[in-house]
């Protein structure tokens, strides 16, 4: 297992542990299903653990007014230990929690974190260079997101999971990953 590097002030690195400490839990709980699971500690995998370089960095750059909330890049070529660069727009995300739950802050946090990350894991072992392939990805990516609010059975504000359910909604899957592949086109890929 490798290890993370948090460049930024220490509060942020705190949430950014804290996170990863609710991605465990969520892996923790069997309700979720096994599939499931062996996503989120993937994810785990990917991320290790804070202060030894295994090419991940994360950063908390952007402003509230931006699209995203969460953008991953890798350099070089796919393979095990690729440089790659994760970000969380806390700003952006700080906006969109301020009137939730501390639960609900506490999930999408650790949702967005599982998010970046499996994109993370998706840019060591291929290059999304079109919109067919940046549409898996996301998918994958709200997969992951919502299998940390039903590990933590915390609603996910994206509509992704919800109390009382067993699966993820499938359609909430669908129109955010949509969404986000529609401002990837718009942000320079490639997409007919
Ligand atoms: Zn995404």
């Amino acid at each position: 297992m490798g290890e993370y590097i948090c460049n930024k002030q220490t509060d942020q690195c705190e949430r950014v542990a804290s996170a990863l400490n609710d991605i465990k839990s969520a892996a923790g709980n069997p309700g979720i299903g096994g599939a499931a699971q062996s996503t989120l500690e993937g994810i785990l995998a990917f991320y290790g653990k804070e202060g030894e370089d295994n090419g991940v960095t994360i950063t908390t750059q952007g402003e509230r007014g931006d699209k995203d909330v969460g953008h991953t890049t890798a350099d070089g070529k796919p393979g095990a230990g690729r440089p790659v660069h994760v970000n969380i727009n806390l700003a952006k995300l700080d906006g969109l929690l301020e009137h939730h739950t501390k639960a609900s802050m506490g999930s999408e946090w650790a949702g967005i974190v599982a998010h970046e990350g499996r994109h993370g894991m998706t840019l060591r072992d291929h290059n999304v260079n079109r919109r067919a392939a940046e549409k898996d990805n996301e998918l994958d990516g709200y997969r992951a997101q919502g299998w940390v609010n039903q590990g933590l059975r915390v609603n996910s504000m994206y509509g992704l999971w919800k109390q009382g359910e067993s699966t993820l909604n499938t359609d909430a899957v669908e129109r955010n990953a949509e969404e986000s592949t529609e401002i990837w086109c718009q942000s320079g890929g490639i997409c007919p």
